[in-house]
């Protein structure tokens, strides 16, 4: 691996940057590595599919030239609502007017708006919030035909421009989170070594699994990050991280939708939650915001980022920061900077769920959890495990460990998964011959990346018999030697 990738690979939690314009080509996204980004995402609210397709490759790329596996995530839009576009590109209102949202397209004025949802007047009812460009516009729905227009009252806010995004924390929304454009991207998305997909505007479990098992038709190995961003998806919260594969805190949405005043407190109860179970987790939006104009941080987002990480986040993600912002590598530097003072400050509270008897996986649950444990009592330098499908990585990981895990795997695109997770370092390793020559080739690796010197105390898991390759059942206490 690259010696600037190692430099920056003494750290537990992770960094997610969004691509964009700013950092798109081959030697951008190799500073961004470099500088201490772990997984791409991939926004699919912009960009057509040839310019995914070539960020798609040069990631790939990258990972050839620098031995590196940084994984890439492919976030889907969901059901973002919009209005049109508006006369002079934005109309003045004030508390008190009354506006009408049709479902007809046309130029936006007082008397006829247009809104990007087909299904609006049918799903609002009388005294439903709306909200528009962030908030920053309040409206209450006086009435509806329940076909195709809705009156709204201005509570708050006085100026309405084009394209503003719009929220409706009260409506049950009928649409299917997956949209038509979302199934076009999917199709694309499907044919490509993509290791997460991220829906947006989750609303229940069902919606994480109806996409899981569009995934698993193509046979695709990509795993479900549900995005939590709907008052919906909080009161459903425990069936979602139940059968999502991970979690994102999608703050931006979500501090519109319910009071904003409540986003720290969900945040540490969902990363709790998260951690209980296993699940990568990830806090996303407005981390390092000022960045996008102003080479440093501002104190405020300093200490976001080092609490995000003191809360217990597996990643962290930067948006407009490295998509389209003036400092993309230098964000990423600094957030790096923060993230590695709060580590050592790191102590996991999260009182940890036992392995439950009744599970199909217990025997290997109540290995991989007590792995970490005794590596913390021998004070081990690395835990080391053997993974397919990354089981083992995800029970280690959720322990939080002093020690690094390493997990080696002879899939590449398990790897790249992988580079999401807490403290997690992936490695590719394909010859299983013996027990006794795999923990001998495992540690010797550790050895050669300067993890370990002789005298280091190793805690390696594996299964027996090799060749089966079932669930983790083995752990072995070596000394380097
Ligand atoms: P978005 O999701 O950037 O796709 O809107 C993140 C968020 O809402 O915080
Ligand atoms: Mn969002």
């Amino acid at each position: 691996m690259h010696k600037d990738v190692m430099a920056s690979n003494h750290r537990k939690t992770k960094i997610i940057a969004t691509v964009g314009p700013a950092c798109d080509t081959i030697p951008k996204l190799m500073d961004l590595v470099k500088a201490g980004v772990d997984v791409f995402r991939l926004n699919f609210s912009h960009g057509t599919h040839e310019n995914h397709l070539e960020v798609i490759d040069n990631i790939l790329e990258i990972n050839e030239m620098l031995g590196t596996h940084v994984g890439i995530l492919a976030d889907l839009q969901g059901p973002k609502l919009r209005v049109g576009n508006m006369e002079n590109n934005g109309i003045n209102i004030a508390p008190g007017d009354i506006l009408t949202f049709v479902n007809e397209k046309c130029v936006g004025n007082k008397d006829r708006i247009y809104m990007s949802y087909s299904s609006f007047a049918k799903d609002v009812k009388p005294g439903e919030m709306v909200l528009v460009d962030d908030g920053k516009i309040r409206l209450e729905v006086i009435s509806t035909n329940n076909k195709d227009e809705v009156k709204l009252k201005v509570l708050f806010g006085s100026f309405l421009s084009s394209k503003k995004g719009v929220n409706l924390p009260d409506t049950k929304i009928s649409q299917p989170s997956l949209t038509e454009k979302d199934l076009e991207d999917l199709d694309f998305i499907l044919t490509q070594p993509v290791n997460w997909i991220a829906l947006s505007f989750v609303r229940n479990a069902s919606d994480v699994t109806d996409l899981q098992k569009k995934i698993a038709k193509k046979n695709h190995h990509a795993k479900v990050i549900a995005k939590i961003e709907k008052p919906e998806a909080i009161k459903n919260i425990k069936e979602i991280v139940k059968v999502a594969d991970g979690i994102m805190i999608a703050r931006g949405d979500l501090g519109v939708e319910v009071p904003m005043e409540q986003l720290p407190s969900l945040q540490k109860r969902i990363i709790i939650r998260c951690v209980k179970m296993a699940k990568p987790v990830i806090v996303a939006t407005q981390m390092m915001e000022s960045m996008i104009v102003n080479p440093s941080p501002s104190r405020a987002e300093v200490t976001d980022v080092a609490n995000a990480v003191l809360d217990g986040t597996d990643a962290v993600m930067l948006s407009g920061e490295t998509s389209v912002g003036n400092h993309p590598v230098l964000v990423v530097k600094e957030m790096r900077k923060i993230i590695s003072d709060a580590e050592k400050h790191f102590l996991m509270l999260v009182r940890r769920k036992d392995p439950d008897p009744q599970a199909e996986t217990f025997l290997s649950d109540v290995l991989c959890f007590n792995a970490p444990r005794i590596a913390e009592i021998v004070h081990a330098k690395a835990l080391t495990g053997i993974t397919v499908n990354g089981y083992t990585a995800f029970k280690m990981s959720s322990y939080r460990p002093n020690s690094e895990i390493h997990i080696f795997s002879n899939k590449i695109h398990m790897l790249s998964t992988l580079a999401l997770v807490w403290g997690v370092k992936g490695h590719f390793y394909s010859k299983f011959t013996t027990t006794d020559d795999t923990i001998k080739d495992v540690n010797e690796k550790l050895k050669e990346i300067g993890c370990v010197v002789p005298g280091d105390i190793v805690i390696n898991t594996g299964s027996m018999p090799l060749q089966k390759r079932i669930r983790t059942n083995m752990l072995k206490i070596s000394v380097v030697d």
